[in-house]
């Protein structure tokens, strides 16, 4: 069920940097106001909650990571856009079990990031 918008209401996350926009920040724009990302933001409301092992998240985001980096090295054509998508999505899962085995490499960095911000506060 959908609840009604407000103008204050997040409808809008860009997939590089995952800031969240309402419609009104996204009137007349063409990019990321935060970070100048032209990709297509994601669509909040398409949020899903999906139950899955997390060792097997693990071995999907290693082979994403894997191939990602394949890629970048083997073709010329694949922008780095795309590796920023890659690794911005890893991030966010890792980020929601911070404590749980990173996700690769990308998941490490965020837990690092993250003991290093809890230093800070
Ligand atoms: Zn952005």
């Amino acid at each position: 069920m959908r609840h009604k918008l407000d103008e204050e209401t997040k409808v809008a996350r860009c997939l590089i940097c995952r800031s969240e926009f309402s419609i009104d920040q996204l009137r007349d724009i063409k990019c990321c106001p935060n970070c100048g990302d032209k990709g297509q933001p994601l669509a909040i409301e398409d949020d899903v909650a999906i139950t899955i092992n997390w060792h097997e998240l693990r071995i999907l985001c290693s082979w994403a990571a894997k191939w990602c980096e394949h890629m970048a090295a083997s073709d010329q054509s694949w922008t780095s856009d795309k590796r920023l998508a890659i690794y911005s999505i890893i991030g966010a899962l890792q980020e929601q079990y911070p404590g749980f085995q990173p996700l690769g490499l990308v998941g490490e960095l965020v837990k690092l990031n993250r003991s290093n911000s809890h230093h800070i506060h």
